[in-house]
C-alpha cells in the first residue's frame, strides 16, 4: 500500500551529511520524496510503499551519518502527492526556532588518506575536509549553517569542487568548507619581521622547528605555539618567553602509537582521545617517556592529543610528537586573527604558520580527563561548543554570565542550555572584550533576546557589573556555590532537593566571609548552608591564593602551633590587628595551607600549583586519615580540620614522609565529606550527594570521595557536561535562574 510520510528529525542533524545519507537511502529503496535543512533540523518527505517506508526510517535511525545525533523524529502520515523521484532541496533561513550548530570535526580518516595519498587531489592540501570532518563552529558568521554564512564565504569553489559539493552521492556533498588547492585557502609561513613564505611552508616550519625555534601554528579556534617536546631547553624557551613558569604544556603526538609510547592509555580514554572532538585528555605520564620533564613539572601526568587538521598531520610527520600550548600572552585570550600576530612575534614566537581563512569564533582547545569511566571536562572548548543541553521545558530566554576567572556563559532559549567555549580571566581587557563580543554574537546566531540575566553575588566581578549595565532584563543574583551544585542538577534533571558538596576555590558569601568548603541542602531555586569547613583568616585576600605560606601561617597561627616562615609575624600581626583579613571556609585554601606547611612550595606560580603538587605527593596505597571535630549547634556546623593539622605537624616533626601525610590529609577531607553527608542524611532523609566546586578537579580527592559515598549508598553525582571549576557556574547560574522565574511555589529547602 503506497505512504506518504513527513518526518522532521532534531539534533545534530546539520553539517553532518545527514542530507546525503537521506538521498542515498531513499534512493536505493526507491522511493520518492525530498530532503531538506531548515531550521529546526532537518525535515523529509517520502513517498512509496509503507513497508519499504518503514524500512527507511528503521535505516535511517539505526545508520544515521557518523557525526549526526538523532535527538528526536516526529512523523506525520500525509495524503499521496505524487512525487517524481527523489530530491535534495535547498535550505530556507528562517528567523524563528531552534538552530543547530555543529561542533568543529577532526579530520576523518577517509581525507587523510587523500592528503596522504600522492596521486590524490588534495595530496598534502592542508585544508582537506568533508562532512564527516573539518570547520563548522569556528568558520560560522550566521545560521543557518550554509558555505555563504562561513568564512569559506570568502573562496569560489573551482569547477571540481563545485562538483563534489552538488553531487548527492559525494562525500562533499553540501560540505561547506570544501576545498581544494585550486580555490580554497593557502598556507603561508612568515618570520618575525620577514616575508610571507608561500612555497613549501610546512617543511620550512619543520626546519625552523628542529633548529629548536618556536612557531605560532594557525589552528581551528586559533593559535597555538609549537615547538620540540624532547628538549628541555627550548621547553624552558618557551616558558620564559610566555612568562609561564610551571604550568603544564599540551603535547601533540603524530599519532595514536606515538602518544602510547608517552603516555598510559585506557580504553575509554583512547575512545577520547580519537573522538571527533580531539580533546587534550590528561594522561599518566609512562614511565620511560623521554619529552622532556618541564612540560609538566610538578605532576607525572601529559595533556596529550593527536592532530585534527590536515595541518597538523603534514607538521607532525617530521616530529613524533610537539608542545602545542595556546598562543597568547598570560591572562589574554587566545590569539586567532594574523593583526594580532605582532603581539606573540619578536617576543614568544619566531615564525608563524598560517592561513587566510578567517577564525570567526576563537575557541581554544577542550581539556578533559577520565575518571572512574566517565569523562570530566576541566576545560570545555573546541569540539564540544556549541552543543546543547535540555534544562527545562520551554522557557524565558537567559543569559547567566558565569564567573571571573574561567569564564563561560551560558545561553538559555526554549529550555535548551548553550554553554560558551572557555572565555578566561575576565580581568584581562582583552578577554573582557572577547566576553561580551561572543555574548553578542552567540544572541544572534540564536536569533534571542535575554530577559533574565543571572549573575554570581560578587559586586566586583566584572561578570556582575556586566549584567548590571544590562537594560530592560530581570536580574537574578546567585549564589557561587548553589551554582556551582545547580549545574550538576542541571545536568543529570536533578529536581528535588540534593547535598550539595561544593569544595572549592573562593566565592562570594552573603554573610560577608569567604566561602568554599560548603555543605548545603539545595534545590534548584534555592538551598541552606548546612555546614561549612571551619572559618581561617585570609591574610591579604587574593594574595593569599597566589601566596599559600600566608594561608599556611593563618592555619598554624589559629591552631596555635608554632611558625618559622620569615613573613610570619607580619601575618600574626595582621590578623591580630584584623588588617585586611577576611574570613573563609574555603576547601582550597586548607589544600594550599597543608601543602605549604608540609613545604611543597610557599608561592603558586599558576592557579593551586602547590595543592597539585600536594595530591601528587600522596602515596595512593595509604588508607589512614588524621582526626577532624564535627562542632557548632545550631546550624551551620563547623567541620573543624584543626586536630589533623596538628597530628600531620606533629607527624611531619617525627620524620613521616610526605606522601604518607599528603595522602591521610586527602582522605581526611573525604571522610569528612562523609561524615557530614550521614549526619544530614539522618535528619533529612536525603540520599541524593551532588559534587562540585574546583577543588574536585583533584583526581584522588574525588575518587577516595566518591568511593566512600557509595560504600555507604549514597547515590553521587558530578559533573560531566561543564567543567567542575568556574567554567561550570554559567549552568548552574541558569538553572536557578530559570527555577526563580518560572517558580511553581516556594522551594523545598528553603
Ligand atoms: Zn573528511
Ligand atoms: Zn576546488
Ligand atoms: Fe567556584
Amino acid at each position: 500500500m503506497k505512504t506518504r510520510i513527513a518526518a522532521r528529525i532534531l539534533g545534530r542533524v546539520q553539517g553532518v551529511g545527514f542530507r546525503p545519507t537521506v538521498y542515498r537511502y531513499a534512493t536505493e529503496l526507491g522511493l520518492a520524496g525530498f530532503v531538506r535543512n531548515d531550521s529546526q533540523g532537518v525535515a523529509i518527505e517520502v513517498e512509496g510503499d509503507e513497508e519499504v517506508v518503514g524500512q527507511f526510517f528503521s535505516e535511517l535511525t539505526l545508520h544515521p551519518p557518523r557525526q549526526a545525533q538523532i535527538a528526536d523524529i516526529k512523523t506525520q502520515v500525509l495524503p499521496a502527492a505524487g512525487y517524481n523521484g527523489f530530491q535534495v532541496v535547498e535550505s530556507q533561513p528562517t528567523e524563528s526556532a531552534q538552530l543547530a550548530i555543529p561542533p568543529d570535526l577532526a579530520l576523518c580518516d577517509d581525507c587523510l588518506r587523500e592528503v596522504r595519498g600522492s596521486g590524490d587531489r588534495r595530496f598534502r592540501y592542508a585544508f582537506t575536509n568533508c562532512t564527516n570532518c573539518g570547520p563548522r563552529f569556528t568558520i560560522i558568521r550566521d545560521l543557518p549553517y550554509d558555505r555563504a554564512r562561513t568564512s569559506m564565504a570568502d573562496f569560489t569553489m573551482c569547477p571540481a569542487c563545485e562538483h563534489e559539493y552538488h553531487e548527492p552521492r559525494n562525500r562533499r556533498f553540501e560540505a561547506q568548507p570544501n576545498a581544494c588547492p585550486v580555490c580554497g585557502p593557502n598556507l603561508v609561513l612568515q618570520t618575525a619581521g620577514g616575508t610571507g613564505l608561500t612555497e613549501k611552508p610546512v617543511e620550512a616550519a619543520q626546519r625552523l622547528l628542529q633548529r629548536g625555534r618556536i612557531v605560532a601554528v594557525k589552528g581551528l579556534g586559533g593559535y597555538h605555539l609549537a615547538c620540540d617536546a624532547f628538549s628541555a631547553e627550548i621547553v624552558a624557551r618557551l616558558r620564559s618567553r610566555k612568562n609561564r613558569p610551571g604550568k603544564p604544556f599540551a603535547v601533540m603526538f603524530r599519532d595514536l602509537a606515538e602518544l602510547k609510547r608517552h603516555c598510559v592509555v585506557s580504553e575509554a580514554e583512547e575512545a577520547e582521545l580519537l573522538s571527533a572532538a580531539r580533546p587534550i585528555v590528561v594522561l599518566r605520564r609512562a614511565a620511560n617517556s623521554m619529552l622532556a620533564r618541564n612540560i609538566s613539572p610538578d605532576t607525572d601526568t601529559i595533556g596529550a592529543f593527536l592532530p585534527y587538521t590536515p595541518v597538523h598531520h603534514l607538521l607532525l610527520e617530521a616530529f613524533p610528537a610537539l608542545v602545542m600550548t595556546s598562543a597568547n600572552v598570560t591572562d589574554e585570550p587566545i590569539v586567532s586573527k594574523e593583526a594580532e600576530l605582532d603581539r606573540i612575534f619578536g617576543g614568544i614566537a619566531d615564525a608563524a604558520l598560517f592561513h587566510d581563512r578567517e577564525i570567526v569564533h576563537k575557541c581554544d582547545d577542550s581539556v578533559i580527563r577520565v575518571v572512574n569511566g566517565q569523562r570530566q571536562f576541566l576545560r570545555r572548548g573546541r569540539g564540544y561548543v556549541p552543543g546543547a543541553l535540555r534544562i527545562a521545558e520551554g522557557s524565558p530566554a537567559v543569559l547567566a554570565v558565569g564567573g571571573e576567572l574561567k569564564n563561560t556563559f551560558c545561553v538559555v532559549r526554549d529550555g535548551q542550555a548553550y554553554p560558551s567555549q572557555h572565555i578566561g580571566d575576565l580581568k584581562d581587557f582583552q578577554t573582557l572584550e572577547y566576553f561580551q563580543g561572543e555574548i553578542d554574537e552567540w544572541h544572534r546566531l540564536l536569533r534571542t533576546r535575554p530577559v533574565v540575566i543571572a549573575h554570581d553575588l560578587h559586586p566586583e566581578y566584572l561578570s556582575t557589573k556586566y549584567a548590571q549595565r544590562l537594560a530592560d532584563v530581570k536580574l537574578v543574583g546567585v549564589q557561587h556555590h548553589h551554582a556551582h551544585i545547580a549545574s550538576v542538577m542541571a545536568e543529570h534533571g536533578l529536581h528535588e532537593p540534593v547535598i550539595g558538596v561544593a569544595l572549592d576555590g573562593t566565592g562570594y558569601g552573603p554573610d560577608g566571609t569567604v566561602w568554599g568548603g560548603e555543605f548545603m541542602v539545595a534545590d534548584r531555586e534555592d538551598f541552606e548552608r548546612v555546614a561549612h569547613f571551619k572559618l581561617y583568616p585570609l591574610p591579604g585576600g587574593d594574595k593569599a591564593v597566589e601566596e599559600p605560606w600566608r594561608m599556611a601561617t593563618s592555619v598554624m597561627f589559629t591552631e596555635e602551633l608554632p611558625v618559622h616562615h620569615r613573613g610570619a609575624a607580619l601575618i600574626e600581626r595582621m590578623i591580630a590587628a584584623d588588617f585586611h583579613v577576611p574570613l573563609t571556609s574555603s576547601a582550597g585554601r586548607l589544600f594550599d595551607a597543608v601543602g605549604a606547611i608540609l613545604g611543597l612550595g610557599n608561592v603558586a606560580n599558576y592557579e593551586a600549583e602547590v595543592a597539585i603538587r600536594l595530591e601528587a605527593a600522596a602515596n595512593p596505597a595509604i588508607t589512614d586519615s588524621y582526626s577532624i571535630e564535627i562542632m557548632g549547634r545550631p546550624r551551620p556546623w563547623i567541620v573543624n580540620f584543626g586536630p589533623a593539622i596538628r597530628e600531620l605537624v606533629a607527624e611531619r616533626k617525627a620524620g613521616v614522609p610526605t606522601s604518607v601525610i599528603a595522602a591521610k590529609f586527602h582522605n581526611t577531607v573525604a571522610a569528612a565529606v562523609l561524615q557530614v553527608c550521614r549526619y544530614i542524611r539522618g535528619q533529612r532523609g536525603l540520599n541524593v550527594v551532588a559534587l562540585s566546586g574546583g577543588v574536585f578537579q583533584n583526581e584522588l580527592l574525588f575518587k577516595r570521595t566518591v568511593e566512600l559515598l557509595q560504600s555507604r549508598l549514597f547515590k553521587v553525582f558530578t559533573n560531566t557536561a561543564v567543567p567542575v571549576n568556574d567554567g561550570g557556574l554559567a549552568l548552574g547560574q541558569a538553572a536557578v535562574a530559570l527555577a526563580r522565574t518560572t517558580a511553581s511555589g516556594r522551594s523545598k529547602c528553603a
